[in-house]
Formats: C-alpha cells, structure tokens, sequence
C-alpha cells in the first residue's frame, strides 16, 4: 500500500482525499468517514549473531547499497512480534535458525526512500540450520573485526561499532 502522505482515495469509502490539520500537521483525511489516515512508522528488526569472535552478514542483492554488507534484517509485519522479525528474516536470508538473546540498541531515521523509520537490533544465537544465502542476499559469511567488507548503511555501521565496542569490554 503507498504511504498514507500519498492517498488520495479513501482506502474505505473510495472517496478522494483532502488534507486536514490535526494535531499540529496536515494528515489525509475522509470526510465521508471523519477518518484521519495516520502515517505509521516502518520498523525493522536486525540481529547481531557472533560465532568465534567473528559477525554474520549479508550480501544485499537489491538495490539500494547492492553489493555492500548489512547484518541479517527485515521488515516487521503488521501483527508480528519484532523478536520473530528478526528469526524470520535471519532464516530467509542465512539459513539459520536462532533464538534471541538480548536487545542491542534501536535506531531511528530514515536512510532511503524503501528504508525503516526505526531499527531494532537484537543479539542472537545460532540453534540450528546451514548457512546459505537465501531471499534477498546474495552471499552470506562471518567477519573478524579487521576484516570487514563495505557496510551499507548507517544503521548497520552503528550496530557494528555496537559490536566491536561489547568485544572491546569482554576483553577489558
Ligand atoms: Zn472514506
């Protein structure tokens, strides 16, 4: 469904659309209905698997950032519990089957015109499954610290100076 901002019919009534000041900004609004079409943030869900001192990524096959590196990550479905975002799309992406263990951070801004308007990142682990690159990645692998690809993505960078920082304080 497009974004509420660029309705211009009633998803309800079929009516088009006019756009009325309500709590201090102008939202689509019906008049038939006296319904204000409120436009939702997008959320994704992240999460951060360590295995031997090394992080797991993923290689974007689509645009935007094709080519570059971001951590296993998707799109929260209307309903879904976040935590199972993250399993989900670990799966799709990586093969792998992981619980979640703790939440990292969560980050918002918006990045791109497809992006998430907040991110959740989660630490988890691997119970299950072999690694293959599935959905929308096109090669997936474990990376030290000193040996990290180009990172798409300003949230992916902050989840792993995220990571290097925990590395930092086990070893302190
Ligand atoms: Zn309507």
């Amino acid at each position: 469904m497009a974004a509420p901002d660029s309705i211009r019919f009633c998803p309800s009534c079929g009516r088009p659309i006019i756009h009325k000041e309500i709590e201090g900004q102008p939202r689509p609004y019906c008049v038939a209905c006296d319904r204000v079409y409120f436009q939702d943030p997008k959320v994704a869900a992240a999460v951060l698997i360590e295995k031997e001192g090394k992080a797991l990524l993923v290689k974007r096959a689509n645009i935007p950032e094709r080519g570059k590196w971001t951590l296993p990550a998707g799109f929260v479905d209307a309903g879904e519990d976040p935590q199972e975002a993250a399993q989900r799309e670990c799966h799709e992406e990586t093969g792998l089957h992981i619980s979640i263990q703790s939440l990292l951070d969560v980050f918002s801004g918006k990045e791109h015109e497809r992006g998430a308007d907040i991110v959740i990142l989660y630490r988890g682990r691997i119970e299950s499954g072999a690694l293959t690159a599935g959905d929308d990645a096109q090669q997936v692998a474990f990376f030290g610290p000193d040996e990290l690809p180009p990172l798409a993505f300003d949230a992916t960078r902050k989840s792993i100076q995220c990571w290097l920082h925990s590395l930092k304080m086990d070893k302190d």
